[in-house]
């Protein structure tokens, strides 16, 4: 599974960085890195298109994992370079944007290059597709393993909304609908009737929808608390 990112347009990048003369440009090696929108041969394209734009690219680096606690010890290294730049332009995800934002010896801007867009997973050779957005209260324990609220077009949790043809949604001949594939695997398993149960409405407020979430992990027991981070950090 990986953090699949798009970069932002260049016009969008260079608003961000109005105000800098200095720039440096920080990588990820990882998800960004497959998704060739923060690798080391973007990186390096980012800097020409920077430099053709009038800027100074105070130095570049492709951090191993932007959004692991080692960007702290890879900032540390670099801090002269870093230090002589106005900002920082991550080329990463938004978590590796927030964790580098974290870290820098002198606070400064840190923009992001690309837009995060989900996580993904590959289904085919370099394609990949969103199977789950982390709603908290998971529902596939009735829909055949498959998740309704990112594979169906309107998040229906019902059944189909009948504008399916030829198995695929009515959005796109290229995108299969997503209650087919539930009915199909749910039939394949003599398990149909299923399909009759109603889901209740859902609550939404184990989603990001219920305010900002957080866990308290123990090592050796797991997850002890379930909390959101306001409940579980009181002010
Ligand atoms: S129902 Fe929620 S937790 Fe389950 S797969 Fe879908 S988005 Fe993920
Ligand atoms: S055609 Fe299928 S996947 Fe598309 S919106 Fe309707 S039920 Fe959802």
């Amino acid at each position: 599974m990986k953090t699949i990112t798009a970069q932002k347009p260049l016009e969008e990048i260079m608003h961000y960085l109005d105000k800098c003369r200095s720039v440096y440009i920080i990588g990820c090696g990882t998800c960004a890195t497959l998704c060739h929108t923060g690798g080391k041969a973007e990186a390096v394209e980012m800097k020409e298109k920077l430099e053709n734009g009038g800027k100074k690219v105070a130095g570049w680096m492709v951090i191993p994992t932007a959004c692991d606690e080692l960007t702290r010890d890879a900032l540390r290294e670099n801090a002269a370079d870093i230090a002589g730049a106005d900002c920082i332009l991550a080329m990463t995800c938004a978590t590796g944007v927030q964790t580098i934002a974290l870290h820098p010896k002198e606070v400064k801007p840190v923009y992001p290059a690309l837009n995060t867009l989900f996580l993904g997973t590959e289904d085919s050779p370099g394609h990949f597709i969103e199977e789950c957005m982390q709603c908290g209260s998971c529902v596939l324990g009735r829909t055949a393993a498959i998740c309704p609220l990112v594979r169906c077009a309107k998040s229906l949790l019902n059944g189909p909304c009948g504008g399916s043809a030829d198995g695929k949604c009515e959005i796109s001949p290229d995108v299969p609908c997503a209650w087919q594939l539930i009915y199909d695997r749910l039939a394949e398993m003599g398990r149909l009737d299923e399909m009759e149960e109603i889901e209740p409405v859902k609550d939404w407020s184990t989603s990001v929808s219920g305010g900002p979430r957080g866990v308290d992990v123990d090592a050796e027991c797991g997850i002890v608390t379930d909390k959101t981070e306001a409940e579980a950090k009181p002010a």
